[in-house]
């Protein structure tokens, strides 16, 4: 198969009224609606960097476009077109069936149209840089956080970086437990309901791809301020908590990374907002910590004491 073969064989599909010119041009054109601005992001994935080289060819194509709306549900954004660069080692018929096919089933879900890209050969990697609107003036920064918010963060954390230590053979799980970590390791759920819902309600907000406590710490730097973290407070699948000794479990919720959940920050007044915005978005929405005065993340447990934790998360240079 060659390039042109794969690029309109494969990925020239349907796409949205508000996409002029779509994949075949030197550039694609659209459309946003009147009273929403535009909101980019970009996103790579590396073969035995981001993903192992044998992973599955669905679980990929999940994972990148997963992350990259990640970041459109950390803006409070709406996602609505992407542009795939793409290195292939071959073009292999088999494989990119299975590729193309939960990338389209994702993209329709969410309702986002592939617009361009990039096809080249070598190592595999992928690329997906992706646009979002926002109604307009407003999105969630990470540079609102203001004396006295609480901390929040959906869903779960720690499974993700639990799933990776099982894949590398550091921890054997109970099946079941596996076979949890392992979904939100490979498939997870960007929070796209739930960034919404916040606009207008959090100051700050940004997705944990990196690890909860330096991910937070991006959120007080940008914002000036410091944070208490409840560590015992942040949640994690119940089964999990028999798996590890406690400082392993809190290493894979606090500098563990690639769970996707969103972690923002709200004034004490919308507490009940809050809270019916993660009902609304079918969210479990969970209250970890404080906004404090200052530039430091202090750590607690539940007695008060002060962890210290290794390292903080995740850095491709570190
Ligand atoms: P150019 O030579 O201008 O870079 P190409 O020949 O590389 O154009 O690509 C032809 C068309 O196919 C362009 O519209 C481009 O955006 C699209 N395209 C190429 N690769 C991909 C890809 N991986 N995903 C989506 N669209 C792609
Ligand atoms: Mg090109």
């Amino acid at each position: 198969m060659t390039e042109f073969e794969f690029i309109y064989n494969f990925l020239v599909r349907q796409h949205d009224d508000d996409v002029l010119l779509g994949i075949g041009d030197d550039a694609a054109i659209v459309r946003p609606r009147a009273g929403y601005d535009l909101c980019f992001s970009s996103d790579m994935l590396i073969s035995g960097k981001h993903f192992f080289a044998d992973a599955a060819p669905e679980d990929i194509a999940h994972k990148v476009l997963a992350v990259n709306v990640s970041d459109m549900a950390a803006m409070g954004a709406t996602p609505r077109w992407v542009l795939l660069s793409a290195a292939f080692p071959e073009l292999d018929m088999l494989w990119l069936n299975k590729f193309c096919g939960t990338l389209f089933e994702k993209l329709s879900q969410y309702d986002i149209s592939l617009i361009g890209g990039d096809t080249t050969k070598g190592n595999l990697t992928f690329n997906i840089t992706i646009i979002g609107e926002l109604p307009q003036g407003q999105a969630l920064k990470r540079s609102g956080a203001k004396l006295g918010d609480d901390v929040w963060v959906s869903g779960q954390v720690g499974m993700a970086a639990a799933a990776l230590d099982g894949y590398l053979g550091k921890v054997v799980f109970p099946e079941a437990v596996w076979q949890e970590c392992r979904q939100k390791y490979l498939r997870p759920v960007p929070r796209v309901a739930l960034g919404r819902e916040l606009l207008l309600l959090a100051h700050a907000a940004q997705d944990i791809s990196d690890g909860l406590a330096q991910d937070l710490g991006h959120i007080l730097k940008a914002s000036g301020v410091g944070a208490e973290l409840w560590a015992d407070r942040v949640p994690i699948l119940p089964a999990l908590r028999g798996c590890a000794p406690v400082e392993q479990i809190r290493a894979w919720q606090l500098s563990g990374g690639d769970d996707y959940e969103l972690l923002f920050t709200a004034p004490e007044a919308v507490r009940a907002q809050i809270l019916a915005a993660g009902e609304a978005s079918g969210t479990q929405l969970s209250r970890i910590g404080k906004i404090i005065k200052g530039t430091k993340l202090r750590i607690l447990d539940d007695a008060g004491g002060e962890i210290h934790l290794h390292k903080t998360g995740f850095d491709h240079f570190g």
